[in-house]
């Protein structure tokens, strides 16, 4: 038994240092991606349900790198939180969609782009100086933009992130709780923090028609986000019951692969151009 529990851990430390290995060399190609070009942003409509129009879009950020290929956020994106890169990664971001905003307000689309802000950014005093400088930069009107932020990313400096988004609004943009329900103590951020509007997870609307907790969870949280003022999106809508369903129960937007799945510019605009067409 001694040997095999030896083998064990050894095999176990092998493995954690090529893991970490791995990560070091993720995190090298990561340092490079900006200069290389190697980031882009895609668009995924937000349908508001009384209009049925496509009112804005969410900015997801994609790393296709010469040889490891398409990169998934969920990967590379708390890497970059944990060194730090995320500031540099995420202005870029916001620089890139109000470019993109600009090109099709001048087409007369005006839709709100909403932006991925990560805690690291949040953190970051710089931020609502660089978000200014960019809106201005692109002659964007704050209330075509919008940050979305987690609630465990506010978690560890409350009074902090309260401050900056507080800033943030009072400038015009709006502010998104993302993730909704999957953190803890959900509840008391939604009166602590300045935000306009509250994003379902993803996870409770998969399975919204088939888990009764799913389907107790959204109702919960539409109903909450009304009873606040605060305007209610579920993330993740796949089907037309689901839709059927969260119209019926009065959510004000959906965003999934219903609609469409995140697209290029080009793409993107192809939807804008066929919803004017009507
Ligand atoms: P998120 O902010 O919760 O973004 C929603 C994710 O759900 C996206 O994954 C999107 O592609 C996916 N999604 C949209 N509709 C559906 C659907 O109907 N079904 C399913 N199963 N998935 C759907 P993605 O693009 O892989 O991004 C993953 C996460 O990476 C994001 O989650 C966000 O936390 C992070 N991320 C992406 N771009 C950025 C960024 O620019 N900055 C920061 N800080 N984080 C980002
Ligand atoms: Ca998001
Ligand atoms: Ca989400
Ligand atoms: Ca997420």
């Amino acid at each position: 038994a001694k040997t095999v529990s030896r083998n064990q851990f050894q095999f176990y430390v092998a493995s954690v240092d090529s893991e970490m290995r791995e990560r070091k060399s993720m995190e090298k190609d990561l340092s490079n991606a900006l200069n290389n070009n190697e980031f882009h942003i895609v668009f995924q409509p937000q349908i508001d349900y009384q209009s049925k129009a496509i009112i804005g879009a969410e900015v997801l950020l994609r790393w296709v790198h010469p040889t490891r290929g398409f990169v998934p956020p969920d990967i590379f994106i708390p890497i970059a939180e944990n060194n730090g890169s995320i500031v540099d990664i995420g202005n870029w971001v916001l620089d890139e969609a109000c470019r993109q905003a600009a090109i099709w307000q001048q087409q007369g689309h005006f839709i709100k782009l909403a932006i991925n802000l990560s805690a690291v950014q949040l953190k970051d005093s710089a931020i609502e100086a660089y978000i200014k400088s960019t809106l201005e930069k692109h002659h964007i009107e704050p209330r075509y933009l919008e940050v979305e932020i987690t609630e465990t990313g506010v978690m560890e400096n409350l009074s902090n992130a309260v401050e900056t988004l507080n800033k943030i609004k009072q400038y015009g943009v709006s502010t998104a709780i993302d993730d909704f329900g999957t953190g803890y103590s959900s509840l008391s951020y939604l009166k602590k923090l300045p935000i306009d509007k509250v994003k379902i997870d993803k996870q409770f609307v998969h399975d919204l028609l088939i888990d009764e907790d799913d389907t107790s969870i959204v109702n919960a949280v539409i109903q909450l986000s009304k009873s606040l003022h605060l305007s209610v999106i579920a993330e993740g809508v796949e089907t037309k019951e689901q839709e059927a369903y969260l119209v019926s129960r009065g959510c004000d937007m959906g965003q999934g692969y219903f609609y469409s799945r995140p697209v290029a510019a080009e793409e993107f605009l192809s939807y804008l151009l066929e919803y004017t067409r009507n």
